[in-house]
């Protein structure tokens, strides 16, 4: 199938950008790299009157570190977080993660800002936002917005962002000492969005975990931060691993599709978790916490 008819603009500054959304409302739709917005418009699932095209806003682009945040231009494509060294220094969650986003052809295009804006509950880049506590910096005819990851993806396809806003950069707090990371997701092949995926940033000092963020996805409407307060400062036991798995049945409400069951999908939660504590904690025999 075919887009319908749409008119086109190639935005010259993000300030042109924002005076198209704020004129045209609802009827237009921003592109950055087309790798979501064409496919959606293709299958006639959008019809925007309006493409916005910001690819020429140099402005949104790089990755840069910048007093104690490293910051991500929206227009980053997925292909340069894989091979930044300013990435992999000071968030290799993304780094890590992003070889399960798709496949070659789309992270040669695809963009974070897209990526978060366009809020697929199966994605992993929102995951690794609230993980990472990143803020997601929008700007709109009012000015800039700085927006705590966890407050920004709101439901299905569905941010805190508003029609005439756009997304401009992700800030990532440099990690503390003793940070760590752990990704996993299980997709019925590699590069397929995730059936059940987790994302975690940590910190381990002296064999205990200070900090823990997880983060799941494909598992709701949006990705979901799970406390875990019986795993932290504490040494964790077989016993008190099986408590925060439990604890997935109250914090989780996964659906059923033609992928999974939602018992399946609490399954796989439980592994992850544990495979988590245990990979961030060096301790094998915790993996098996899952099945116990
Ligand atoms: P676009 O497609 O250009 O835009 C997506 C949406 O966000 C649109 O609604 C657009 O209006 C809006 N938008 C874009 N940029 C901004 C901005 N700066 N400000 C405000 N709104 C904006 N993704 C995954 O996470 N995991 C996968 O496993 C995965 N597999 C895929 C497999 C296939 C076959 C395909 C085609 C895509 C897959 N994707 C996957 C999606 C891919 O990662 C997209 O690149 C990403 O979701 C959107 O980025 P984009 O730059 O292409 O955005």
């Amino acid at each position: 199938m075919k887009a319908p008819a749409f008119d086109y603009a190639r935005a010259t500054s993000v300030a042109h950008a924002i005076a198209l959304l704020a004129e045209h409302g609802e009827r237009a739709k921003v592109l950055s790299g087309g790798q979501s917005l064409m496919p959606a418009m293709n299958l006639r699932l959008l019809a925007p009157d309006l493409i916005v095209d910001i690819g020429a806003l140099d402005e949104l682009r790089g990755i840069k570190t910048q007093g104690d945040v490293l910051s991500i231009g929206a227009l980053t494509r997925h292909v340069d977080l894989q091979h930044s060294g300013e990435v992999a220094a000071h968030a290799p969650l993304l780094k890590e993660s992003i070889t399960h986003v798709a496949h070659p052809a789309i992270r040669n295009r695809g963009t974070i800002g897209g990526s978060l804006a366009h809020a697929d509950p199966a994605s992993e880049l929102p995951a690794c936002a609230i993980a990472l506590n990143a803020t997601i910096v929008v700007r709109g005819p009012q000015g800039e917005r700085r927006i705590p990851a966890e407050e920004f993806f709101l439901g299905i396809y569905e941010t805190a962002l508003s029609l005439e806003e756009l997304l401009t950069s992700v800030e990532v707090p440099l990690p503390p000492p003793h940070s760590q990371h752990y990704f996993c997701e299980f997709a019925r092949r590699h590069g397929d969005y995730a059936i059940v995926g987790l994302a975690a940033q940590a910190v381990v000092k002296n064999g205990r975990l200070t900090d823990l963020r997880p983060v799941f996805f494909g598992v709701g409407d949006k990705a979901e931060h799970v406390q875990v307060p019986a795993l932290l400062n504490t040494e964790v036991t077989r016993e008190t691993l099986s408590e925060a798995l439990q604890g997935l049945e109250q914090a989780l409400d996964p659906p059923e599709d033609q992928q999974a069951s939602r018992a399946m999908r609490f399954h796989l939660a439980k592994v992850l978790l544990a495979r988590c504590v245990a990979a961030l904690l060096s301790s094998p025999d915790l993996a098996a916490g899952a099945s116990a």
